[in-house]
């Protein structure tokens, strides 16, 4: 045992900005991760026992107890309990004979919840030891159950043909269907892999690129917006012995899932587009940052990277041009929704807890081991290719003024086709619900961006997707007349910030669990005016968090009450401007029947 995870140390060559990797793969070998090993790890890394510690707790993957040979991560995002996720966990208990965050007494199974795994298009799903099972039904989970008891290997139980296109390839084998509904210049099968590198690079100093990714005005797909020409001539003028280019595939935000569609039908785009991003700034290295639940891409995605370096389109004096040596490594997560961030990625890709970083300095200047760093969207970097082959000038005919090109959008919730689109920015809602196969008379509300961005009501659906009017980093997920939207939608996303928080300020580690204590207060029909007004008041409060995850924890909260108040007002007691919410009775339940005093209270 102890030789093994040796070799897994060595694989890394004793380096400690490896930790993720190596916890990653003990994790998998093993099935948790114990103290011993702890030590053994921080020894042979020449780091503090505690300093592994701190970054294996901080991921929702890693574990110091066992997880069970097949451990079992259930999605509890809002739309699998939309898609009949409490009937499919029921089943999983009933069949287990345990209760979720346990495992069975012989150590066989291990049931766990999990924050959005990426398949909202195809709910409920789960991971079972890094495989995907999506679609599940109860009668599923009996087979699955039976089929893990009768010792039958994970590979065989797939008994749905395996998804679309790559899905099926002999490196990922996975039931994961694409659904991939529209396609524009990124998804479109119209590419040529290499054509950028060994046509065009060799024709363009670094400049050019630049000016050309400039001219074409994209900005960042992952939310933010920043133009992503200007970041790349940031970083080309900053000072670095070596600089780097990370994408940013950790896509973790609820109801994302258009860069699990990218990694697997268009990855060579995502790749060339680093390369052109390397040749720009002048880095040496890329990494693509990959979010945990796609870790069964992992095979597929390093065979094709080995297929790169054989064809010289990454190694040595890439397409024939003198000097221009860049690489690209995979480094996947463990599980922390905050990891998105840039700077927490960094931290992450670092080897420690993915706590983001107080800026300036922005990563362009001092990012990945304090060199210039640029991090870049999956999508962004695809569009990139598509920039430098056809110009600026083509790019710009897409999209609005202000927003320019297409973007991807991952569709799901209470509609027909639910999926991946590629849509020029300045769609409306309206015209999205139409595409989608979502009836507008039906459609009770629109999240648009996940939880971190606004759940809007019909009379909002003619706004534009664009960054000048609801901006987003690609999630719209419909909610039908009828969901409960408090209980449903507010309360799941307001739960998934507080389990998400790294816990550094004192504002996002406290208040989302305040505005959560709250709502329930509401909820129980308990509520007053006043406390509607302490949510909006430390909703205000909490925006002057360190990063946007703190920003943005109260926007499920804020942006309910902003568009459906009176979802709020039915609830609350008219006649009482004052309830503390203190149940006497309630508090000293368990102390009672711990005493024998009063056998039940009600
Ligand atoms: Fe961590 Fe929240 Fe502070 Fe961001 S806002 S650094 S997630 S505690």
């Amino acid at each position: 045992m102890a030789t093994s995870v040796q070799n897994i140390i060595e694989k890394y060559n004793k380096d400690k900005t490896r930790l993720m990797d190596i916890l990653i793969d003990v994790q998998s070998e093993r099935g948790h991760i114990p103290k011993a090993t702890i030590t053994q790890i921080a020894n042979a890394l020449d780091i503090s026992h505690v300093d592994v510690e701190q970054t294996m707790s901080f991921y929702h993957f890693f574990s110091d107890k066992p997880t069970g040979k097949f451990a079992i991560y259930l999605n509890d995002s809002a739309v699998a309990n939309m898609m009949g996720r409490q009937k499919v966990k029921e089943t999983f208990e009933n069949e287990t004979g345990i209760k979720f965050g346990d495992v069975t007494p012989d150590g066989l199974i291990g049931l766990f919840d999990t924050a959005c795994i990426g398949m909202n298009d195809q709910e409920p799903a789960a991971l079972i030891n890094g495989q995907v099972f999506t679609n599940l039904t109860p009668f599923r989970v009996k087979e699955i159950v039976r089929d893990i008891k009768a010792g039958r290997p994970l590979d065989d139980m797939f008994t749905a043909a395996y998804g679309d296109g790559e899905n099926r390839n002999e490196l990922i084998k996975s039931v994961v269907v694409n659904n991939i509904r529209k396609k524009g210049p990124i998804l479109s099968e119209d590419y040529t892999p290499g054509i950028v590198i060994w046509k065009k690079l060799p024709q363009m100093s670094p400049e050019e690129v630049i000016d050309e990714i400039k001219k074409s005005n994209i900005r960042g797909r992952g939310g933010a917006g920043f133009p992503t020409g200007l970041k790349w001539e940031f970083c080309r003028k900053a000072q670095g012995e070596k600089k780097y280019i990370f994408c940013n595939a950790d896509e973790g935000e609820p109801g994302t899932f258009k860069d699990r569609v990218i990694l697997t039908e268009r990855p060579k785009l995502l790749f060339e587009g680093m390369v052109i991003a390397g040749y720009a700034v002048g880095a040496q290295e890329g990494i693509v940052y990959v979010r945990h639940e796609y870790k069964y891409l992992q095979k597929y995605l390093e065979n094709l990277l080995q297929g790169a370096r054989d064809r010289n389109l990454l190694g040595k004096d890439i397409g024939g041009i003198k000097g221009f040596d860049f690489d690209i490594r995979i480094q996947f997560g463990a599980g922390a929704y905050v990891c998105g961030e840039e700077s927490a990625l960094i931290e992450s890709a670092e080897g420690k807890r993915g706590e983001p970083r107080d800026r300036p300095p922005f990563p362009v200047e001092k990012g990945y081991l304090d060199m210039p760093t640029v991090v870049n969207n999956v999508e962004t970097l695809c569009a990139a290719v598509k920039v430098l082959l056809n110009g600026g000038d083509w790019y710009r005919n897409f999209g609005t003024k202000d927003s320019t090109g297409t973007k991807l959008l991952s569709v799901s919730g209470d509609c027909k086709y639910p999926g991946v689109y590629e849509v020029e920015w300045g769609f409306s809602v309206s015209d999205i619900l139409e595409m989608v196969g979502a009836d507008e008379k039906l459609v009770q509300a629109v999240q648009v961006g996940g939880p971190s961005g606004s759940i809007i009501a019909p009379n909002e659906f003619k706004r534009s997707v664009c960054f000048a009017d609801l901006a987003t980093g690609g999630s719209l997920i419909i909610i039908g007349q009828q969901r409960d939207i408090l209980t449903d939608i507010v309360l799941n996303f307001t739960e998934f910030f507080i389990e998400e928080s790294c816990g550094s300020c004192s504002t996002c580690r406290n208040i989302p669990y305040l505005m959560k204590n709250k709502l329930e207060k509401i909820l129980d029909a308990r509520g007053v005016k006043k406390d509607i007004d302490d949510l909006v008041a430390w909703g205000k409060i909490l925006k002057v968090s360190r990063c946007g995850l703190g920003q943005t924890a109260g926007n499920p909260i804020l942006t309910s009450i902003k568009n459906f108040r009176h979802l709020y007002d039915e609830k609350i007691q008219k006649d009482k401007d004052f309830d503390s919410a203190f149940d006497m009775s309630l508090a000293v339940k368990e102390s009672c029947i711990a005493a024998g005093r009063i056998p039940t209270l009600n």
